[in-house]
């Protein structure tokens, strides 16, 4: 069984497609990652797959229900994660995760022990009592993850996870993402950092207005970059070492270039290693961006 199929999955907004006949398949236990620029409809397909969107056409399955007619039961199995918080500023971080327990039908007693435990967890028994509105950033996306895993779902959806938070608290929720995936807990998250869909994500689907461009593991894209290989040498001459880049249709014919210039100029190679291409040159290659396109930061929304 997939965690999520979906088929020609479309979503349009007057004469605007914001998902454009989207068809893909998530494995169970996969971190499975859409990367894409602003507004290339990732935010979206997740309101899609969590209802709080309905398609314009197309069809889903999560967790091998019918998205349009098993929405609740799906929704007992799903964390959602958004980009803005969902949790209630004048609630302490302990009341808002009882009563995001409550909302999904978490037993009473369980959610009292579920709750403590996720504060554990995340590291905020000590702004337990404290209002939502007085945590820092990184404790609020904390907290709203905790939220979501509170009726411990099998599939989490994560909105942009890192954007606005700094390199510490970042770096704690690629570790906490990479749990959660020890765990089983199936993750689909929405990234524009190739960094971040390269760290986490098993597969990735490059998304450019409103379709998918490309779906691969990372290094599956990477090697579809085409213009051959990449070796870097270290030459040593009289005049002393360098290093040097040579380009040629495969590794072998790199590595004749290399020799027969070192052998022109009477140097010796000393080393050579293969040069892998980034996934920003696959990007670049896949979807005809710049790399530019998704530094560009949001607005404050
Ligand atoms: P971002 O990361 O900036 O949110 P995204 O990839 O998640 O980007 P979406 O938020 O899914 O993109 O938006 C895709 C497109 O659909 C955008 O052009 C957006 O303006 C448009 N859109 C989204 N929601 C609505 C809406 N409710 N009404 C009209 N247009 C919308």
């Amino acid at each position: 069984m997939f965690a999520i199929e979906t088929e020609n999955l479309t979503k349009t907004y007057g004469s605007l497609t914001a998902v454009d006949h989207i068809s893909f398949a998530v494995q169970e236990g996969e971190v499975f990652a859409f990367l894409g620029p602003n507004g290339a409809g990732k935010t979206t397909t997740i309101r899609l797959l969590t209802g709080l969107s309905r398609p314009t056409a197309g069809k889903a399955r999560v967790l091998g229900l019918d998205l349009h007619r098993e929405l609740p039961r799906i929704k007992k199995q799903v964390g959602v994660v958004p980009e803005r918080s969902n949790l209630y500023d004048e609630l302490s971080a302990r009341d808002n995760l009882i009563f995001t327990g409550q909302l999904y039908g978490v037993p009473r007693a369980e959610r009292a022990q579920r709750a403590n435990e996720l504060l554990h967890r995340f590291r905020l028994e000590d702004k337990r009592d404290v209002p939502f509105a007085h945590l820092s950033r990184g404790m609020k996306r904390a907290l709203t993850i905790a939220a979501a895993l509170i009726h411990r779902p099998r599939l989490l959806f994560l909105d942009e996870p890192t954007v606005g938070l700094d390199v510490v608290s970042a770096r704690g929720l690629r570790a906490l993402i990479e749990r959660l995936r020890q765990e089983g807990v199936t993750i689909f998250l929405t990234t524009h950092y190739l960094e971040e869909a390269e760290r986490l994500a098993d597969r990735v689907a490059l998304i450019v207005r409103g379709r998918i461009v490309a779906l691969d593991t990372v290094e599956g894209l990477k090697s579809r970059v085409s213009g051959g290989a990449t070796v870097e040498v270290r030459l040593a001459g009289p005049s002393g070492e360098e290093r040097l880049r040579f380009r040629g249709e495969d590794v072998e014919s790199a590595v004749r270039v290399t020799l027969d210039h070192a052998a022109a100029e009477s140097k010796r190679v000393m080393a050579v290693n293969t040069i892998q291409p980034t996934l920003e040159e696959a990007f670049i290659e896949l979807t005809g961006l710049s790399v530019e396109v998704m530094l560009a930061e949001k607005g404050n929304r």
